[in-house]
């Protein structure tokens, strides 16, 4: 990759992007956050992942995922199963995200990868490579398959007491599914990529006038896909055709509208039963914070632990966090830059991960359906639960950062530069 100009995603600082060897890694010198990255061979290696991945994913699909034998009796299910004993049990909500954030959205990205990848190993580029590009790195933070398999894991930590549990070929097969798609992701630079299919179509990218500072003070805007300069004036990214503008578009408005919404939705995700659990006739209901109890007095310290982490520390975390970039952005604060633009990368970055709860509820229903003797339903706190993670996501993505810069002035910004270069 040739010396690139781009406004940095996090502050609108425009930066010199230089030619990067392998192993090399550019971070901007205003607010440190991670710019592109080149690793050796990554088209081959991306790609030979992808392919991989996508034949374990398939391989996950026809065979037993988990299976449970409790007095004499058994139960198997396969990955197209669980999300289908979702819907027959009325949950169709919990059923569709479930599909959705561990087959479909990630089948799609591995889709994408292989449809941008294959032609590029040839050095080629066609005119819908740049939309197949820019549809990917929209869906990747909801592709869950690694959350998933903790969920799993969870699970059988749960209802280890209650039954024998024997683990599938479906479920070694999504292991290796999971592994090479964090391979394949971590593999691909998204400014690289987007610089190689310009190189492959032969086509040189002009950037506006421009000099060092923010990129909004010089009447320039930068694309938030595709992360190329234009002037203000322009609409459309020349490169991918995603609409243009300097800020996100009621950034502020947007983001507190989600996390009101996620709010109002964490009380009866709190107050109701996540699931009801019968064992030999007897039901006994559970909330999020019951089943961590219930774990820790069995001795299950890590995984009570985790839980405890996903489902209630980050959530809480996550919302106070909002709240204070929220209300010191729109306050005009002009301290603690570098605490608040660290508190947004940990909010977009760990969001995702609270979704195991909901995880854990949609295995254990699919699995342990046996009449009275052993059954799990899902309580209305995992709709509740999956609404509070999804909207603390979308507040997440809807938060522009560059907003907490624009309330500094020139000297404060240089002076804060300085302190990041050292
Ligand atoms: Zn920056
Ligand atoms: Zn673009």
């Amino acid at each position: 990759m040739s010396t690139e100009h781009i406004a940095c995603h996090c502050c609108d600082l425009i930066v010199e992007v230089p030619t990067l060897n392998p192993g090399h890694k550019a971070h901007c010198p205003q607010c440190g956050h991670l710019l592109s990255s080149q690793t050796f061979n990554s088209i081959n290696k991306a790609g030979a992942f992808s392919f991989s991945a996508l034949i374990f994913l398939l391989l996950s699909l026809p065979f037993p995922f988990l299976a449970f034998h409790s007095q004499g009796r058994e139960q198997q299910v396969s990955l197209i199963e669980s999300g289908y004993n979702l819907l027959l049990l009325d949950f169709p909500i919990l059923s569709a995200l479930l599909s959705l954030f561990i087959l479909i959205i990630p089948a799609l990205l591995l889709c994408a990868y292989l449809l941008l990848l294959i032609p590029l190993r040839k050095r080629k580029a066609y005119p819908w490579s740049y939309k197949i590009a820019q549809i990917l790195f929209s869906l990747h933070p909801w592709g869950m398959a690694e959350v998933f398999l903790i969920g799993v894991l969870v699970s059988l930590v749960k209802i280890a007491g209650m039954a024998e549990i024997v683990i599938g070929m479906s479920f070694w097969a999504y292991v290796l599914f999971a592994l090479c798609l964090i391979a394949t992701i971590t593999s691909v630079d998204k400014l690289q990529l987007w610089h190689m299919l310009d190189q492959v179509s032969g086509i040189q990218r002009k950037v506006p006038p421009h000099s060092l500072g923010s990129a909004k003070q010089q009447q320039l805007q930068s694309c938030h896909s595709c992360e190329l300069l234009h002037t203000q004036a322009e609409e459309n990214c020349t490169r991918c055709g995603s609409v243009l503008h300097q800020r996100i578009p009621f950034s502020i408005q947007k983001t507190w509208a989600y996390l009101l919404t996620s709010i109002v939705l964490y009380i009866p995700a709190n107050l109701y039963p996540i699931m009801h659990t019968t064992f030999l006739g007897s039901e006994e209901p559970s909330t999020i914070l019951g089943g961590v109890v219930v774990l820790w007095q069995h001795g299950s310290y890590p995984i009570a632990l985790i839980v405890f982490i996903a489902s209630i520390v980050i959530p809480i975390a996550k919302m106070l966090a909002l709240l204070w970039l929220l209300i010191s952005t729109q306050m005009g604060q002009q301290h603690r830059i570098e605490e608040r633009i660290w508190m947004y990368r940990m909010t977009e970055l760990i969001g995702r991960w609270s979704m195991i709860d909901v995880f854990v509820v949609a295995v254990l229903v699919a699995l342990v359906q046996l009449g009275g003797l052993a059954n799990i339903q899902p309580g209305l706190a995992a709709t509740a639960f999956a609404g509070v993670v999804i909207m603390t996501m979308l507040s997440a993505l809807s938060f522009d950062p560059r907003l907490i810069w624009d309330s500094l002035n020139k000297n404060e910004r240089e002076s804060l530069k300085k302190s990041v270069l050292e």
